[in-house]
């Protein structure tokens, strides 16, 4: 940085004080997000340029430290934020804290604006037999549930995906319906959180990147589930499928099968749902393909 300043000096002395300063000080850290306003459910990227920390380096979201990713451009870091689909619309503080190579603590800011997803509302009415779940059910679906929440917590160091993600299907469709605030029989559930694909059932399921299978179980609502971490807190996940082609522990690649579609859990008719988890938050599975092939 200082040669580019020392080009502008007249004389000898200060080009050299220019020099030493440069050297001790460092530039302070600078945050660039993009895109800078995201719907609920969406991501961005940031980037962190000036991060050349000593020791300690970390980045806060709405308050909540976010994993900054492993892959370095110089002295630029990324990182990859993900908006829950329900966090409030409004400002989002995102805060980069580090120590310079001096010492000194340096930090940056800047504000992510979250724009309401406006998803539309679906009503359905079911048999009440459909909503009204006995004791054990309901043991068995909290159990499952904090099987999954506790795998969104677990941040996997490094990554194993590489470039853009891509539909789950050959050739590559479009699901449907992310975000859907649904109420069943007058009642408010929780949102969906994937999208759809109508799709018969036998048909292959392919892997969305590359990433490490990490959870193969028949769930209450998921049916036969399978969730693949492709490292640093990124997650996807295919639901009620007839069978899984892989195992727990196993890595597989981009496009590779892994299941095929089927009915399994609670599903109306054969189709495969597809979702995304990025540090905890559910993603719109259209935004990762956008944001990744970009
Ligand atoms: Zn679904």
């Amino acid at each position: 940085m200082w040669y580019a300043r020392a080009f502008f000096c007249w004389s000898a002395l200060p080009c050299l004080f220019l020099a030493v300063g440069a050297f001790a000080e460092d530039e302070p850290p600078t945050l660039h997000l993009a895109p800078d306003r995201v719907k609920q459910g969406g991501m961005a990227v940031v980037r962190i340029a000036g991060a050349a920390a000593a020791g300690m380096a970390r980045l806060r979201v709405g308050g909540r430290e976010i994993p900054l990713a492993s892959s370095t451009t110089g002295e630029t870091r990324v990182a990859w934020i993900g908006v829950d689909l329900e966090q409030p619309p409004g400002p989002l503080e995102v805060v980069f804290e580090s120590t310079m190579r001096a010492g000194r603590p340096a930090s940056a800011r800047a504000a992510l604006l979250v724009l309401d997803g406006a998803y539309p509302v679906q009503r359905l009415s079911v048999p009440r037999s459909f909503t009204d779940l006995d004791a054990p059910t309901l043991e068995r679906i909290a159990r499952e549930k904090t099987v999954l929440d506790r795998l969104w917590e677990t941040v996997t160091p490094g990554r194993f995906w590489n470039g853009p993600f891509r539909a789950p299907l050959e050739p590559p469709a479009r699901g449907s319906g992310f975000g859907l605030k649904r109420i069943i029989n007058g009642e408010p559930r929780a949102p969906h959180t994937g999208i759809d694909f109508s799709v018969p059932s036998g048909t292959p399921v392919l892997a969305s990147n590359a990433a490490l299978v990490a959870l193969a179980e028949d769930h209450f609502f998921g049916g036969k589930s399978l969730v693949l971490d492709h490292g640093e807190g990124l997650y996807t996940m295919y639901f009620h499928l007839r069978e899984w082609l892989v195992r727990p522990g196993q890595r597989v690649a981009g496009g590779e099968p892994i299941g095929r579609v089927g009915r399994t859990g609670r599903a109306t008719g054969p189709h495969l749902h597809w979702g995304v988890r990025l540090h905890r938050a559910r993603i719109d599975p259209d935004d990762l393909l956008r944001l990744t092939a970009e």
